[in-house]
């Protein structure tokens, strides 16, 4: 345990939430498959299985506790709606849930998020509210709205019912794989590490619990190490789904991804954009950075050496054409 007393946490949040998640978001989120991947296994001289998150509707885990999250409101808060200031998964999860429950749901953006997510955003009935020149403006702007109008706004990742919902996964993977023993988990907020880790270390504390992160992006394992939340400068990163604080008041990721996790892993930009790229070559398969970081923890032997079962945790596959044609363009011309 790297932070303080848990104590509080425990009573708030145990596999039971995880388990009422499972039964609460049934009707909006389908059990995802779990493949065993040959090539990876090859690589890695043991099973490596892939647990598909990519196939949402969404193309990403996150509907699960935004699902979760919205499902546990009241018929009132239902009722005025919900508010997020997220133009990536997440907004797109909780635009998606809302639109299936027929619940009003409000994005805040800024002028400057591109026409392309807009038009996601759009085709999933969100009502959008522009303000600012940057994602803080639409932030602060976010939280005015929601006061005004009694918008319930739905976190990204801080949340109990978010993470409970995100733990349904290692569940999942469990029921597929008893014997595993080493899980792979992209890691930012903290939202699905702490999840999954409660539900694993719960079931079975001998399994391990990786965090992967990308180089450019490494603020949870910055603030692990000062026992505190930290903000750091971000670079760009190809894992875009892995930017963004941890929260300078943090509540419950911290310390639970303090808790669960046994190593964290920073992946370089290099390393994503090859795993990316291996998974389009030998997996025939599309995903986004933020899921590639896991892929590259096996590609590049990070992990210390067992002979157990390693499941990776594809979180998603939201990536644009454009970022995927220079990748097939640079990979190319390195192997002629
Ligand atoms: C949000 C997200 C993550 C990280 O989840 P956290 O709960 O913020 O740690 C990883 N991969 C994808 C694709 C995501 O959208």
């Amino acid at each position: 345990m790297i932070l303080g007393d848990l104590q509080t946490i425990r009573e708030e949040l145990s596999i039971r939430d995880i388990w009422e998640a499972r039964k609460r978001i049934v009707s909006i989120v389908n059990k995802t498959p779990l493949i065993q991947s040959f090539v990876l296994s090859e690589k890695a001289g043991r099973p490596v299985y892939l647990k598909l998150e990519n196939v949402h509707d969404i193309g990403a885990f996150k509907v699960r506790g935004a699902a979760n999250k919205i499902l546990s409101l009241s018929e009132d808060e239902k009722k005025k709606g919900v508010a997020t200031f997220s133009t990536g998964n997440h907004g797109m999860a909780v635009a998606y849930v809302a639109k299936s429950l027929g619940i009003n749901a409000v994005v805040c953006i800024s002028n400057r998020v591109p026409e392309a997510k807009l038009e996601s955003l759009r085709r999933l009935n969100a009502q959008i509210e522009i303000y600012g020149h940057s994602q803080d403006d639409a932030e602060e702007y976010c939280y005015h709205l929601a006061e005004k109008k009694g918008l319930t706004i739905i976190p990204p990742f801080d949340d109990p019912h978010i993470i409970a919902g995100q733990g349904t996964i290692g569940l999942e993977i469990v029921e597929d794989v008893p014997h595993v023993t080493d899980v792979i988990v992209p890691l930012s907020g903290g939202g699905l590490l702490s999840g999954i880790g409660l539900a694993l270390k719960s079931i079975d504390p001998n399994i391990r619990v990786i965090g992967v992160s990308a180089e450019h992006a490494p603020v949870m394992y910055e603030s692990l190490k000062a026992r505190k939340a930290v903000k750091i400068e971000e670079r760009d990163t190809l894992a875009d789904s892995l930017l963004g604080g941890i929260g300078m008041d943090n509540q419950y990721t911290l310390q639970m991804v303090g808790q669960y996790t046994d190593d964290i892993l920073l992946i370089s930009e290099e390393e994503i954009a090859y795993s990316m790229a291996f998974m389009m070559d030998k997996h025939h398969m599309i995903i986004e950075g933020a899921a590639a970081t896991g892929v590259a923890a096996v590609l590049e032997n990070k992990l210390p050496r067992h002979d157990g079962a390693i499941v990776i945790v594809i979180s998603g596959h939201n990536v644009d054409l454009s970022v995927l044609f220079q990748l097939i363009q640079r990979y190319n011309d390195l192997s002629h």
